[in-house]
């Protein structure tokens, strides 16, 4: 894995009251080379500005290109902070192509109390033949985590 593999070149947190909401953002090659099991990543770390339950969060996203299964995704969202209670989390992956003429998604739900993190792996996010068509190409790759039930409802 060279340096590159986690320059960010964009990034941008927002913050709403309910629900609270980060969202970052890419525009980069993220398919890998074919070369063996060369995996592309990046992480951030974020605080939420919840007025009852402020929390703190960092994931990491691993792009991984199989020869004849496409690219998968690995998304790791850990709590950072040290808080009382489970809080309900959604992450939502969109990468599109310049073009806009195709969408790869992915979302994964969870709850997750302080100081744990939960894995999921997203097998052929983008199917192998876009792979071919879009490899070595500058994609949008736009990260959402939704952070819920760490505040009463008004
Ligand atoms: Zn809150």
């Amino acid at each position: 894995m060279d340096a590159e593999d986690t320059r960010r070149i964009e990034s941008k947190q927002v913050n709403f009251e309910k629900p609270h909401l980060i969202k970052d953002s890419v525009f980069r090659p993220v398919i890998p080379d074919y070369n063996g099991n060369r995996t592309l990543y990046f992480e951030r770390t974020f605080a939420c500005n919840c007025p009852e339950t402020p929390t703190s969060w960092s994931f990491r996203v691993t792009f991984q290109r199989l020869p004849l299964s496409g690219v998968s995704c690995l998304i790791a969202i850990r709590r950072t902070d040290d808080r009382p209670g489970l809080v309900d989390v959604e992450f939502r992956m969109i990468i599109q192509p310049s073009s806009l003429t195709e969408t790869f998604l992915l979302r994964f739900n969870s709850k997750i109390p302080a100081g744990r993190a939960d894995r999921r792996i997203f097998p052929e996010v983008i199917p192998v033949k876009a792979v071919e068509r879009l490899s070595g190409r500058y994609l949008h790759v736009e990260l959402f985590l939704f952070v819920e039930g760490c505040h009463r409802e008004r």
